[in-house]
């Protein structure tokens, strides 16, 4: 059969399964307000949790970086992409994690297959929260190790994949889990980890800079140590605004990666300008405590609300709260009357999210104000 036959016949199945996705343009810099499909909408979707993404001080920062070091990095890191705003990013990074050191990375998804692959061969096991992001269970694919996928943030269903051998066990897990806002047991994954000789990896792309008092994440929250949590990973898109990612962790850790790590060598490092504007937002994310307690302010409103119109929200403390509705196309259509009231609330569908958990996503920043989340709450109100 011809190529666009069988295609159009999986794309029609896609769409009858409330499963087709589509991309919408944003005409506007991101923020709370984005202009979306022709429409005016609060945005209730962006990972942009401290409102930097679009921050005066942060694109001043672009800016000036492009004017000193051009627009392009124009070769792997390895070969003579690697330039002085990189290297000044990854100092401020190790520090500000209290790590002996950081690599920055292109894209988080890159960093993620990349250490699991660095670390893990055929014959190692890698061990993985069920609700874990797609990079990560991909990374162990990739690997060729042995992937077993736990029971989500259940320590005892962990337990009984680790093993006494002396093979390389690797246990990788969100730090906040993306689609759902809820925290790794981190504490007890650690004690585990110690217990069984394995090492233990966390990505924290939704809890740096939004938990810990600093912003340092998930590791701050919980006090953890790079003893019991030796690799740290995280993303510069989200919370920081910007775009990248890093991992943190030991000198032997960084210099294996430096050598192993299929992407990071092969492929262009960031723009310079982009780690400017990133280590600009980090000096903010670090130093604008208020924004922190800020959003923790407007969860616990949001939170309050829904309660009171007796929504059914997830268990999460963070920014990322979400209504499960369980049937895609009745997710879509909330969705769209959402946005033809202005509001933007995009529908999570598997396999993002397991089968039969469709659900809206609800995301805050601390540039969000209290009558923006009351709107919200009053459409919901209204359309559940
Ligand atoms: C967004 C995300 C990534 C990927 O990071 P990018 O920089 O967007 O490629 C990895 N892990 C988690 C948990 C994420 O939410």
């Amino acid at each position: 059969m011809h190529l666009d036959e069988v295609l159009k016949a999986e794309l029609r199945v896609r769409e009858q399964q409330g499963l087709y996705r589509r991309r919408f343009i944003v005409e506007s810099p991101q923020g709370t307000e984005i202009h979306l499909r022709g429409r005016r909408c609060i945005n209730f979707s962006s990972n942009d949790y401290l409102g930097l993404a679009a921050h005066p001080k942060v694109q001043q920062a672009f800016s000036r970086g492009i004017e000193q070091y051009g627009a392009g990095s124009g070769a792997s890191h390895l070969v003579c992409g690697h330039m002085t705003p990189h290297h000044e990013l990854e100092e401020a990074l190790a520090e500000f994690t209290g790590r002996s050191r950081a690599l920055l990375f292109s894209t988080g998804y890159q960093a993620n297959l990349g250490i699991i692959g660095a670390l893990i061969g055929p014959g190692d096991l890698v061990l993985e929260d069920r609700l874990n992001h797609a990079s990560l269970l991909d990374g162990a694919l990739l690997s060729r190790g042995r992937l077993r996928r736990y029971s989500h943030a259940d320590t005892d269903s962990l337990a009984s994949f680790l093993t006494a051998s002396d093979r390389r066990q690797l246990i990788a897990t969100d730090g906040v889990f993306s689609m759902d806002g809820d925290l790794a047991p981190l504490p007890e994954l650690a004690e585990l980890a110690a217990q069984k000789q394995a090492w233990l990896m966390v990505d924290d792309a939704h809890g740096f800079g939004v938990l810990g008092r600093q912003g340092r994440g998930i590791l701050e929250h919980f006090s953890l140590s790079q003893q019991s949590v030796p690799v740290l990973m995280a993303t510069l898109g989200k919370a920081v605004g910007v775009f990248g990612a890093f991992v943190a962790g030991s000198e032997a850790l960084i210099e294996t990666l430096i050598q192993k790590a299929r992407t990071y060598i092969y492929t262009t490092a960031l723009p310079p300008a982009a780690a400017c504007a990133a280590l600009e937002s980090l000096r903010i994310v670090k130093e604008e405590t208020w924004r922190r307690e800020k959003l923790q302010a407007l969860v616990k409103h949001f939170r309050r609300g829904a309660q009171s119109l007796e929504l059914h929200l997830s268990p999460s403390e963070t920014p990322i709260q979400t209504v499960i509705l369980g049937d895609n196309h009745k997710v879509l259509r909330i969705s769209q009357t959402l946005w033809e009231r202005g509001i933007w609330v995009v529908a999570i569908r598997p396999p993002t999210v397991p089968v039969g958990t469709a659900r809206l996503r609800i995301t805050l920043s601390a540039s969000h104000t209290e009558s923006q989340v009351d709107r919200l709450l009053n459409a919901l109100a209204e359309l559940m």
